[in-house]
């Protein structure tokens, strides 16, 4: 089915109409007309209040991963040294990414239904000193939310040079303090809590980032460095898509409207909710403590003696999509999407009287 009444995904969310509709108009080129750089600036101070930072972004086309690796090629040469904190798929991905870079690589790892620990992070910190550090902060696969303040703080007492942190499926769903937690590079999508289509990767670049990128100069169509003066000179380093850039305008324009605060409220008692209904039903949420879970994702482990597919398909049947899982996760949890748009109580509610349904019988 293209449609789903119950959308649950945990990403692509449910794109709100006014979103889509930015996609109506017939824009001109965004390359020769100063309203393009006029909404440019204006999305960009959007993120900023969204990711709680004065840096500037490169607000680029493309899904999350081309963000994710533009700025790990603008910044890592072969032979650097990099720190990946990993407690998930996207974690230990940061560690191969890298290693395929061919940056020495040492990945502080974790079990999937934990958080990073920063005492084990701290010990491999002094061991190591790494050029940059990786971390995820909602590790949308398995429902957790790592304690980035805290690892932003040991990057200050190190004096580690980047401190990279994908918050792609936490950004207007979750506290996320870029600036106080010391990120140099935040990574953002389009099509998580934002709630936009999956077309606009968001990268935001601290100071100290641009001068290692000037230095290291990598050229690509995903290069980071052309985005520092793309603004100013209202010169792009590509045709921007402009529907895209309207749409993701209206969308964090939304959130800026309900206000941020009162948006992540909203994916706390959403998600509060979410666990304790699951709970209820006798099934299992996969982070070992709650104290971990995500407020933008619940994981759930699939039942004994059920078998996903026959499970996903009764889902289906009765109108709910939900996330499977993939990598080592695959067949054993599946994922409940309370993220931007999914984060509304009704639409939770009606999702877990389908999942309570279709366990019973
Ligand atoms: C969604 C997501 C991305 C982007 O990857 P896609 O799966 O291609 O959408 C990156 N990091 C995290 C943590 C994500 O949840």
């Amino acid at each position: 089915m293209k449609t789903y009444p119950i959308p649950l995904i945990p990403g692509p969310t449910r794109v709100p109409k006014s979103v889509l509709e930015a996609y109506l108009t017939d824009y001109g080129s965004g390359d020769l007309e100063p309203e393009y750089s006029d909404l440019y600036a204006e999305t960009q101070s959007q993120l900023q209040h969204i990711f709680q930072t004065k840096n500037q972004f490169a607000i680029m086309t493309g899904e999350g991963m081309a963000g994710l690796w533009g700025a790990m090629k603008s910044c890592i040469v072969p032979g650097d040294k990099v720190l990946s904190v990993a407690s998930g798929i996207f974690g230990y991905g940061f560690s191969e990414m890298a290693a395929g870079l061919g940056a020495r690589v040492k990945t502080v790892g974790f079990e999937y239904d934990c958080i990073a620990d920063s005492d084990t992070v701290e010990a491999a910190i002094k061991e190591f000193q790494p050029k940059m550090i990786t971390a995820v902060h909602c590790e949308t696969p398995s429902g957790t939310l790592n304690p980035i303040g805290e690892i932003g703080e040991l990057v200050k007492k190190y004096q580690v040079p980047l401190f990279y942190v994908d918050a792609v499926a936490s950004a207007g769903g979750t506290p996320l303090a870029t600036d106080a937690w010391g990120i140099d590079l935040c990574l953002g999508g389009s099509q998580k809590c934002l709630s936009a289509a999956p077309d606009m990767a968001l990268v935001s670049v601290s100071n100290r980032a641009w001068e290692i990128i000037e230095k290291i100069d990598y050229r690509g169509y995903d290069a980071l460095k052309p985005w520092r003066s793309a603004l100013a000179n209202s010169w792009f380093p590509y045709t921007p898509s402009w529907h895209s850039t309207a749409s993701l305008s209206i969308a964090c324009g939304l959130i800026i409207a309900e206000g941020l605060a009162a948006a992540i409220a909203r994916h706390e008692r959403v998600a509060a909710y979410c666990r304790q209904r699951i709970e209820s039903m006798g099934l299992s949420i996969f982070p070992r403590q709650e104290s971990s879970s995500a407020p933008t994702v619940t994981v759930i482990q699939v039942p004994h003696g059920q078998d996903w597919d026959t499970l996903n398909t009764k889902f289906r049947k009765l109108g709910l999509a939900v996330g499977g899982a993939f990598g080592p996760l695959a067949g054993k949890v599946f994922r409940i999407g309370h993220m931007g748009s999914q984060a509304e109580m009704e639409l939770v509610t009606e999702g877990l009287d389908v999942i309570e349904q279709s366990i019973a019988g």
